[in-house]
């Protein structure tokens, strides 16, 4: 059985134990900057040596088609959903063609359901008759597509195409806030100030990481702070539970030894001790 905090870790490396916060890096140097922000990197590294996308995909269509349905939803009720829609409209011509009231009654678990049915079928004529059937490997190309904006793009870029991409989704927000990368608000901005901090070949891992750490120690309301292994490096450490016992109960997904959100997860993550999510409706 997984134990919280085990996967990926070597054995015995508990999660520190910090009494106080640190200092805001209050005056630190854009040089000091690029150190902090790249040791953090290295850390959630080690810590997720297996993240990756973790919505279930086979090849760039389907990665764009999922990560459209993902808006306002988790990755897990939409790759509890892809199998059939997938099964059934395999291609973007077959999407294209599809009855929407078919199309609605199988997305109708991923929520906003008449809508993202508006944008995958819009989305898969947009490929049909601009792109001949294929998913363009250009940012430009992409963004034009209805339903998606630079972040979808980014990730299909970043994950199905290997061009490095940064998605600035709602954790990575927070998470570069707490760690005082950057004081914008903005997501391109965002995206601007983070990527101006790594070379271009970490974006993508860096995005994973950071997402990956949002989702499973460092939460929008209850942080868990006492159970996270970057603890000593961030400066809003306290913002959550500092207890380590009372932080371990936080913890989600494999880090708190529940399963994760891909029903097919990559082997590296099976090897490392996580577990595969249930398909729709099972117990
Ligand atoms: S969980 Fe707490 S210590 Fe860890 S990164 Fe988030 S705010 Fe910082």
């Amino acid at each position: 059985m997984t134990t919280a905090g085990s996967v990926g870790k070597p054995a015995g490396k508990a999660a520190p134990v910090r009494k106080t916060a640190v200092e805001p890096p209050a005056g630190e140097s854009p040089t000091a900057l690029v150190r902090r922000a790249r040791r953090i990197n290295r850390e959630l590294a080690e810590v997720y040596p297996y993240a990756h996308p973790e919505l279930d995909f086979e090849n760039s269509f389907q990665l764009l088609v999922a990560t459209v349905l993902s808006a306002q939803t988790t990755d897990l009720r939409v790759n509890q959903t892809t199998p059939a829609l997938f099964a059934k409209y395999p291609t973007p011509e077959d999407l294209a063609a599809a009855n929407p009231e078919e199309v609605e009654e199988i997305l109708r678990p991923c929520g906003f359901f008449r809508a993202k049915t508006r944008s995958v079928i819009g989305l898969s004529k947009a490929l049909a008759e601009d792109f001949g059937g294929e998913v363009p490997g250009r940012l430009e190309d992409l963004v034009k597509l209805p339903g998606v904006g630079r972040k979808t793009a980014f990730v299909v870029l970043g994950n199905a195409f290997g061009r490095p991409g940064i998605t600035v989704d709602t954790h990575f927000q927070r998470l570069v806030r707490r760690w005082q990368w950057t004081a914008e608000t903005d997501p391109d901005k965002i995206e601007a100030a983070v990527g101006a901090l790594f070379p271009k070949s970490d974006w993508t891992d860096l995005s994973h990481h950071v997402i990956w750490h949002g989702r499973r120690i460092c939460h929008a309301r209850k942080p868990a702070c006492g159970a996270c292994p970057i603890a000593p490096l961030c400066p809003a450490y306290g913002e959550g539970e500092t207890d380590p016992e009372k932080a371990k109960k936080l913890l989600k997904y494999e880090k708190g030894g529940f399963p994760g959100q891909r029903l097919k997860p990559p082997q590296s993550y099976l090897d490392a001790g996580g577990r595969p999510a249930p398909p729709l409706g099972a117990a």
